[in-house]
């Protein structure tokens, strides 16, 4: 009886595992590099030797943004490509190169420098924005990048798909060619289809494009009440179209949408290529 008993056990054991499997690609399926076992990290590789980088900042993102929102923008967006196309998440960057500026003895980067016309509606004063904690120069983004670029050549991926703040993504999109060839990589960004409608992947600054995506991903960190109410007054550090008047979840998702389903096929194609 004993043994009757054994067995039943080990079938009933059996059968629960084998239910197991279609949970796998359920949104809980783990896609984060920090979260896997080795085991893990090797079946995903075999499955898809596809590496995501979330290239961040810790960065203005005006009064209703979290400073982070370059990074988790990007992080969440790879998430959902990693479940859908495979491959495995690294953890956000948060340096960044971007544009500098020495005015009255302070140095000023990236969005406390307006650019535009005095006159513009849009205007605000340069000045040191609170929380921006990210600026690095031209050349340690390279060095930092060339050492993630050989570990990511090293771990046995083939493809890397590298996106977020917009100097950080142009920089690795100018670099792409002498990078694919020194580390061995096909190396994708996701910039592109339907950017000049705002439609893209991040690309205007804390306006419509990236408050939508914030929303879209990150609801609970958007706070619209922090901006003025009155929206003749340009909110400061925030570049493109009003988010007050134009960002919403469903433009987010809208957005979402429409990317995922180009970039699982970039990523798809490019894959094929490679293997
Ligand atoms: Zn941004």
């Amino acid at each position: 009886m004993k043994f009757i008993t054994f067995i039943t056990l080990c079938l009933l054991l059996m059968s629960c595992s084998s239910q197991e499997k279609p949970i796998e690609n359920t949104m809980s399926e783990k896609v984060l590099y920090e979260e896997l076992t080795p085991t893990e990290f090797r079946e995903r590789l075999a499955e898809a030797p596809v590496a995501y980088l979330p290239l961040g900042t810790i960065e203005w993102h005006g009064e209703h943004l979290p400073l982070g929102s370059d990074g988790l923008q990007s992080k969440e967006f790879f998430i959902m490509l990693a479940r859908e196309a495979g491959g495995i998440v690294y953890p956000m960057l948060f340096m960044g190169p971007d544009r500098k500026k020495i005015i009255n003895e302070e140095e000023l980067y990236g969005m406390d420098i307006y650019m535009g016309e005095e006159a513009s509606k849009n205007a605000y004063p340069s000045q040191k924005l609170d929380g921006s904690s990210y600026w690095i120069s031209q050349e340690d983004f390279k060095a930092m990048m060339e050492a993630i670029l050989k570990q990511v050549s090293r771990s046995g991926f083939k493809v890397l798909v590298a996106h977020g703040h917009g100097p950080s993504t142009g920089f690795v999109r100018d670099h792409t060619e002498e990078w694919e060839e020194k580390y061995g990589l096909k190396i994708l960004h996701c910039w592109g289809y339907r950017d000049k409608e705002g439609m893209g992947i991040m690309v205007d600054h804390a306006a419509m494009n990236e408050t939508s995506l914030v929303m879209a991903l990150r609801p609970e960190l958007v706070k619209m009440e922090y901006l003025p109410a009155d929206t003749s007054k340009w909110p400061v550090g925030v570049g493109g179209k009003d988010p007050r008047l134009w960002a919403s979840p469903e433009k987010g998702n809208e957005i979402l949408a429409i990317q995922k389903e180009r970039m699982v096929k970039l990523i798809v194609e490019t894959l094929a290529g490679v293997r």
